[in-house]
C-alpha cells in the first residue's frame, strides 16, 4: 500500500507510524512482513475524526456501538501468530470486521480476506474504507461469526477479534487441513489462544499464548 495519498500531518504523518513500529519491536513482535505492513497502513483513518490524532498510540480505540479498534500491538501479534503457524495464506476468515484495521493488514499479507460483522452501521464504514484505500481482495458479511462463514468453504487461518466463552465448534469445522484459528477465549479472564487443525483429522492440537482483553462474541446480527 502507497499511504502517501493518505498523509497527514503531525500525528498521522508516516514518522508518527514509524514510531509505533518501533514500540512494536521493543513489545517482540519480529515478523517483518507485519512490521512493513503496519508500517505503511493509515490506522487514522480507521476512526471518528475527533479520535484520528490517537491513532497511532499504543491503545484500543473506540469505534462506536460499544466496539474498540484493537490495541496495535495486539493486531501485529495475532497476525505475525498466524502468519507463524502456517504456511503460505490463501484464504482468511476474520470474525468482527470492526473498523476493518485488521482486516486492512491482513488483506496485504495474504491473498484473500473475508470477514464477518455483527453490526451493519461497522460494516459500511469498513467497507468505504477499503474502497478508499483501494483493496480489492476483502469480501464481507452481515452475520453471526460465531457460525463462521459456512458457504464460502474451508479456511487456511481464520482469526476472531471478539472473544467467545470457549472456541466455537462451527469455526473448527471450517478449518482447512492443517488450518490454524487464533481466538481470544474467554470471560472476565481471556486467553489469546492457538489451535492447529492435524492434517485433514478432525483432531486439533490447542495452545494458550498470553492474557488478553477483547470484546465479547455476541449472537445475532443488529441493523
Ligand atoms: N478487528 C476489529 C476489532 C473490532 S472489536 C478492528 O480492528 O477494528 C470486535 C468486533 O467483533 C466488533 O465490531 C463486534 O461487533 C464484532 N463481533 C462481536 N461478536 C460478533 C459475531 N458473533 N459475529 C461477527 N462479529 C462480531
Amino acid at each position: 500500500m502507497d499511504p502517501s495519498k493518505f498523509e497527514g500531518i503531525g500525528m498521522t504523518s508516516k514518522r508518527t507510524r514509524d514510531r509505533l513500529v518501533g514500540r512494536l519491536i521493543e513489545q517482540g513482535v519480529s515478523d517483518q512482513r507485519v512490521l512493513d505492513v503496519m508500517g505503511n497502513t493509515p490506522r487514522h483513518l480507521f476512526l471518528d475524526e475527533a479520535l484520528a490524532h490517537r491513532a497511532y498510540e499504543d491503545t484500543a480505540l473506540p469505534i462506536g456501538h460499544g466496539q474498540t479498534l484493537s490495541q496495535p500491538y495486539i493486531v501485529a501479534r495475532m497476525t505475525e501468530i498466524l502468519l507463524g503457524a502456517s504456511g503460505p495464506l490463501q484464504r482468511v476468515l476474520e470474525v468482527g470486521t470492526g473498523s476493518g484495521y485488521q482486516t486492512c493488514v491482513l488483506a496485504q499479507l495474504v491473498d484473500q480476506v473475508l470477514s464477518v460483522e455483527r453490526i451493519r452501521p461497522l460494516q459500511e464504514k469498513a467497507r468505504k474504507r477499503f474502497r478508499l484505500l483501494g483493496l480489492h481482495n476483502i469480501r464481507l458479511k452481515h452475520a453471526d461469526g460465531g457460525f463462521g462463514w459456512p458457504d464460502a468453504g474451508e479456511f487456511d487461518a481464520i482469526l476472531s477479534t471478539a472473544a467467545p466463552r470457549e472456541v466455537p465448534q462451527g469455526l473448527l469445522d471450517q478449518l482447512a487441513p492443517n488450518g490454524v484459528l487464533v481466538i481470544p477465549v474467554g470471560a472476565e479472564q481471556q486467553d489469546l489462544t492457538l489451535v492447529i487443525r492435524e492434517g485433514d483429522s478432525s483432531k486439533f492440537r490447542t495452545q494458550k499464548l498470553e492474557p488478553v482483553k477483547f470484546v465479547p462474541l455476541l449472537s445475532g446480527v443488529t441493523r
